[in-house]
């Protein structure tokens, strides 16, 4: 992880920016940002790893679909005062891509909270847009179908299909190249591998 280039691109596209070696220092310093607010979190490998949710919790009030499934806690996460998620793939250029299947984590992701943080391991790191895509299908939405046993050709296969799969887990792609305006988007960036 080149963070130099990374602070340069994403800060030049007035996304904020922190780096850190470990998901422990990273953790700790939101626990440090992150008090007394309403929490919402996106489907995230990355963020249950770092524990976040209970970390969190203990001075916060937090909203997870992990936790608690159902659409009350998706509208109290797309309304909370902060969102934290991670990101299918970045690309070092400067810009975000993150997939979907129900579009929650992305809706919340561009608007609605206050501030959104994006946590960011090495291993989501890729050259450019059309490469960071292609590891957000190949990898990510691969890993993520064989977790939720979704019958797809990606699970099967480890590379998109482009298919048409009822079980299909990515009918959203989003590429963020800007924050929106008067959005407060901060992506933490972390010298480990982080979710997939
Ligand atoms: S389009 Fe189908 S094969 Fe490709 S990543 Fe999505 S679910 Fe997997």
């Amino acid at each position: 992880m080149d963070y130099t280039v990374l602070k340069k691109n994403f800060e030049d596209h007035r996304f904020q920016t922190s780096y850190f070696e470990t998901k422990e220092e990273a953790a700790s310093y939101l626990k440090e940002q992150i008090v007394g607010k309403s929490v919402g979190f996106g489907g995230s490998v990355t963020t249950r790893e770092m524990g976040l949710y209970e970390m969190l919790g203990e001075n916060n009030q937090v909203y997870w679909h992990w936790e608690v499934p159902g659409p009350e806690t998706y509208r109290n996460a797309h309304n909370a005062d902060v969102y934290i998620l991670s990101a299918n793939g970045v690309a070092e250029t400067g810009e975000i891509i993150n997939i979907d299947g129900t579009g929650n984590r992305l809706a919340a992701s561009i608007f609605g909270p206050k501030k959104v943080y994006y946590i960011v391991g090495k291993n989501k790191i890729a050259p450019d847009i059309p490469s960071a895509i292609k590891r957000a299908k190949d990898i990510a939405a691969a890993k993520n179908a064989v977790r939720l046993n979704r019958k797809t050709p990606c699970a099967a296969t480890g590379v998109c299909h482009n298919c048409s799969s009822p079980d299909r887990i990515c009918g959203m792609t989003l590429i963020v190249e800007r924050p929106g305006t008067g959005m407060d988007v901060e992506i933490l960036f972390v010298n480990e591998e982080l979710g997939y």
